[in-house]
């Protein structure tokens, strides 16, 4: 199995996992751009945000739930945050499993 998240999620790899249930599983990134720099993905692998059907808005429903939640428990619900999907080469989509990036803790500006 190729994919560096599906490795995390299957075991195989070692994470820092904040969060998982059945369908959901939520780590601290690696290299965090900002004091709080957290990855939530679906378990299942899809392989990014153009890849999501119709008939997986429900899992995309429980994706926000859990950036919600993961905001209040890391105390930046109150001031802010972002939550970033990068999706395809000129993104710069680096691991090929759909993942958001919730990003807090600092002013964090424009988007550049
Ligand atoms: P992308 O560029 O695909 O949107 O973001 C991939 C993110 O995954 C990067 O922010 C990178 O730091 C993070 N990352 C890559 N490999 C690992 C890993 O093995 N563990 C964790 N926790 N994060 C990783
Ligand atoms: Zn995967």
């Amino acid at each position: 199995m190729a994919c560096i998240f599906c490795q995390i999620i299957s075991g195989d790899l070692s994470s820092d996992i904040l969060y998982q249930d059945e369908r959901v599983i939520a780590i601290r990134d690696i290299n965090p751009q900002a004091p709080t720099h957290l990855l939530i993905m679906p378990k299942v692998h899809i392989a990014s945000l153009a890849d999501v059907t119709d008939e997986q808005g429900a899992l995309l429903a429980r994706l926000v739930y859990v950036v919600n939640l993961l905001a209040k428990r890391e105390g930046i619900a109150e001031k802010g945050y972002r939550l970033v999907t990068n999706c395809g080469p000129d993104a710069g989509q680096a691991v090929p499993h759909l993942h958001f990036h919730l990003l807090g803790g600092r002013a964090l500006g424009g988007l550049g």
